[in-house]
């Protein structure tokens, strides 16, 4: 016998969760919303352990449309869920993304991209090395055949603000968060009719969201789905280089393999190993070592004021890297009544977390997107093993 009984049940409660659960309140108030987060404090959430950036800088065009809404919403983010999400401001630092190519052909492909990107509202220039040494002199070029700058819309903002803003404006609204975990469905031809808790608790669901990050492989097995989404471990670095102090630099996607962007004097940077693969979900000891064999060459190569680092912090977290696209599994799982995933973000989802869940709530509640249509990113491509890559992965 259920214990309760919601419109919407959301297994997951970080930012795609929290913002879905806020857009469906928004959109009908009344509804009865349940969240189930097992780790309220969000220590292991990719929410959490993010680089909290925004690109324009994709190469999906529905991946460019979902970080134009990203952008402005987060740029308006007091405004748009008002005073009580309890956040003044995201402190949005628009220092652009700057994407470097090594070859002809990587500067070919930006200039495709870029004409795709400024033709959706970005605002994206290549730059020939000149260019590129006029803007940061600072830089070692020679092995750059160009670069791709997003000159606004582009940059870093509040993480946890951004989490905390969705969960607080939902809870105003009458969304009920449980610390909980969920452990099983109850199925009736392909509906969702009861979601189980680890509490023991039973309720009663009229839709499902599995919005489980690293997770949500294991909650579609729940209901016999195959998700290709699996934790991939990165090891982000924070140093110190007093020899290459460039507030003004951008978030650097270098062509030799790492990024680096400046965080309040320091740098943040990381890289993805060579033999990057699957981890287990409770793997988060750090790969010290990327930072000597792997990072660090690469900074001194890009400039020289890398001479002297020294790692200040870092902190492991959890890709839900899509094995079969690197993009978002997005909707109504095909074939099920009311089963809905939003995971495999694969390292750009909290940016996206907007969009997605303003068309989850469309979805969930008038059975089709209606502002921008996200079903390029639909389960039914993974049903038929017909990848949707994205080419800009960081
Ligand atoms: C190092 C790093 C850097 C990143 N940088 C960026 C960036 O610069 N820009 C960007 O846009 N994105 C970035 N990302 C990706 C982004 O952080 C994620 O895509 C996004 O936060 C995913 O949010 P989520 O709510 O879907 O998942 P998560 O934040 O992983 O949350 C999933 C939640 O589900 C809960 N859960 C797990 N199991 C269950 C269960 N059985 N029942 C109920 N709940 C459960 C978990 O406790 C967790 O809170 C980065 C990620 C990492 C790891």
């Amino acid at each position: 016998m259920a214990d309760g009984s919601f419109d919407v049940v959301i297994g997951g409660g970080a930012v795609t969760g929290s913002a879905t659960a806020w857009w469906l309140m928004r959109m009908r108030p009344g509804l009865r919303v349940l969240v189930v987060e097992p780790d309220p404090i969000y220590r292991f959430a990719a929410t959490a352990l993010s680089v909290a950036s925004v690109r324009q800088q994709f190469s999906n065009p529905v991946n460019v449309q979902i970080s134009r809404f990203g952008v402005d919403f987060i740029r308006h983010f007091a405004d748009r869920i008002g005073p009580e999400g309890g956040v003044p401001s995201l402190g949005l630092k628009e220092n652009g993304y700057l994407f470097l190519a090594g070859t002809a052909a990587g500067a070919a492909l930006m200039r495709d991209l870029a004409h795709m990107q400024n033709g959706l509202g970005a605002a994206t220039d290549v730059l020939d090395p000149a260019g590129l040494a006029a803007l940061y002199p600072w830089m070692t070029l020679e092995d750059v055949a160009a670069g791709s700058l997003g000159r606004r819309d582009e940059g870093w903002f509040d993480n946890m603000g951004l989490l905390n803003g969705f969960r607080n404006g939902a809870r105003a609204l009458g969304a009920v968060y449980v610390k909980d975990r969920v452990t099983g469905l109850g199925l009736r031809g392909g509906r969702v009719e009861t979601v189980r808790l680890e509490s023991g608790r039973e309720v009663a669901a009229g839709a499902f969201l599995n919005a489980a990050g690293t997770a949500s492989a294991a909650l579609c097995r729940m209901a016999d789905l195959a998700l290709p989404v699996e934790p991939r471990k990165r090891t982000v670095f924070v140093i110190d280089a007093p020899n290459a102090r460039h507030p003004e630099a951008p978030l650097i996607i270098d062509h030799s393999g790492i990024y680096l962007r400046p965080e309040h004097g320091q740098w943040i940077t990381a890289t993805v190993p060579d033999d990057d693969g699957p981890c287990a979900p409770d793997d988060w000891e750090p790969d010290h070592a990327q930072f000597d064999d792997l990072i660090w060459p690469r900074l001194y190569a890009r400039s020289e004021g890398f001479d002297a680092v020294k790692v200040a912090r870092l902190w492991v977290g959890h890709y839900d890297y899509n094995r079969l696209d690197q993009n978002a599994v997005l909707g109504l799982w095909p074939g099920t009544a009311n089963f809905h995933v939003a995971a495999g973000f694969s390292g750009h989802g909290l940016q996206q977390s907007p969009a997605v869940g303003r068309g989850l709530a469309e979805l969930i509640l008038t059975g089709a997107f209606q502002t921008l249509d996200l079903s390029p990113l639909g389960a039914a491509r993974v049903i038929e093993g017909r990848p949707f890559l994205e080419k800009a992965i960081v």
